[in-house]
């Protein structure tokens, strides 16, 4: 690789003049023989090592309804997960049509333990956009897919490379770690000002005019293959465009530092902090409350039948729209503890495995009183148990210590169904609900029967 006269750290804080330019000049960090020869390279390797993924169409244009889900699904989520939800997703809303059809308690029943549900929402008002402003199609330029809800420029730039042959960058953590350090933008701050447009007026010129689409998926996949944030000397000595990365050429901890290490100007110098700092998870103590009655359908009715409570959550905001158990945050920690609970004084330190203490007695009283309080037919609780084993839950900023209750109920068969501020159902309509993988661990823990298994439901879940 020839060395280029370019100081991409001295762009860095000039004017808007100067921005504008950026935007649009021709680097030529490469020459075009180079340019050639690094979008073959890897362009060779995607052709023999990509992911068989569902929603890529080798050796033809995928559905851009299909991309336009997948890429949904893939922020923030690993593509062995996306797959399988992809896949069930398509058999349930095959079309944009019938996606903008369902009803929004539909699309977050199937969207449930992927996390992030807001994308889901978006998603849904996105397809309805298409179907009622753009008859059914989804837009093929950039410019056109930025005008429906939910979806910004890196989808967009996505959905018109890979769907329609766009000739644009598709620029997410991948490519922009990938990008900076082919180009050895080893100092500079890539997520914002004049870093940021660097990098994109980069990303603009490797991309391959040929096969924007399969260009953008390449740069995805090396990202998540070999150039990861942790990148090894071994996974740079096997990377198909290893001679021109000018990274390659770094000592590995500046490698591995890009595109996090971030420059400060300070007094006309340029200061490296090689690690953005890092947001710790605030830790929750959560109760949860797994009501359960045990009552005759009906008042000659021998037999009984179990019935759980549910209610739903506002529409914004954490887990919005989705059903959940009564449940209250009782404290922020501020730290760990092997056992919360008996921290904040609802257990016994004694009594760990059982007894409840006499302020965790009256936040069960309150919650029956609210319960009967509603309708005019009483319920009586018959035990409460505490789950021994908590529940541990992870979203991206916070960690939820969870306590389980069991609480078994009586009353008579007069139920109450306030529709989304409380029902009782049957275990087989609790799988018919918007269900969070946390909500799920947690009925599980009670030991409610869920059978149908989601994807999200074995391992801990680290979304929201
Ligand atoms: Fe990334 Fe290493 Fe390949 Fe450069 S040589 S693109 S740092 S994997």
């Amino acid at each position: 690789m020839k060395e280029r006269n370019v100081q991409l750290n001295s762009h860095t804080k000039r004017g808007s003049a100067r921005h504008q330019h950026l935007a649009t000049e021709k680097l030529r960090l490469w020459d075009l023989e180079e340019l050639a020869q690094l979008r073959g390279a890897l362009l060779r390797w995607y052709d023999s090592q990509a992911l068989q993924l569902p929603w890529r169409q080798r050796g033809g244009r995928p559905d851009p309804y299909q991309v336009y889900v997948s890429e949904v699904m893939l922020q923030q989520t690993r593509v062995k997960t996306v797959e399988k939800y992809f896949m069930e997703w398509m058999r349930r809303f095959p079309t944009v049509e019938a996606l903008a059809a369902a009803t929004e308690e539909e699309v977050l029943q199937q969207w449930a333990g992927l996390g992030y549900y807001r994308r889901a929402r978006m998603l849904h008002a996105g397809a309805k956009w298409i179907v009622a402003q753009n008859r059914g199609k989804i837009p093929a330029s950039v410019r056109d897919l930025e005008q429906v809800p939910g979806i910004g420029v890196y989808t967009a730039s996505a959905i018109a490379s890979i769907a329609f042959g766009a000739v644009v960058p598709a620029i997410d953590g991948n490519a922009t770690r990938v990008v900076s350090r082919l180009a050895g933008m080893c100092c500079t701050n890539v997520w914002k000002g004049d870093g940021k447009r660097l990098l994109a007026a980069v990303a603009s010129e490797l991309v391959d005019a040929n096969r924007p689409g399969d260009w953008n998926q390449a740069v995805f996949d090396l990202g998540r293959s070999l150039c990861t944030a942790q990148v090894t000397e071994e996974a740079c000595a096997v990377c198909p465009v290893q001679k021109f990365c000018r990274a390659a050429a770094l000592p590995i901890s500046v490698r591995q530092s890009t595109p996090y290490g971030v420059a400060e100007i300070s007094e006309g110098k340029l200061k490296l902090q090689r690690h953005m700092p890092r947001v710790r998870a605030r830790q929750e103590l959560l109760l949860a409350f797994v009501l359960v009655a045990s009552v005759a359908p009906h008042a000659a009715s021998d037999s009984t039948e179990t019935l759980y409570y549910v209610r739903r959550r506002a529409s914004h905001g954490l887990l919005g729209g989705l059903w959940e158990v009564p449940n209250i945050v009782v404290e922020r920690l501020p730290h760990a503890d092997p056992h919360p609970l008996a921290q904040q004084g609802f257990i016994e330190p004694e009594e760990k495995d059982g007894g409840v203490s006499a302020a965790g007695s009256e936040v069960f009283r309150q919650l029956a009183a609210a319960l009967n309080s509603q309708k005019s037919f009483k319920l009586s609780v018959v035990s409460i148990t505490p789950i021994p084993k908590m529940v541990r839950h992870l979203f991206t900023h916070i960690r939820q210590d969870i306590q389980v209750f069991r609480v078994e109920v009586t009353g008579n068969p007069c139920f109450l169904d306030d529709g989304d501020q409380g029902r009782w159902v049957r275990a087989i309509a609790l799988e018919e609900l918007g269900l969070s993988t946390q909500m799920r661990r947690v009925l599980r823990a009670a030991g409610i029967p869920l059978t149908r298994k989601r994807f999200g439901d074995a391992s801990t879940a680290t979304h929201s």
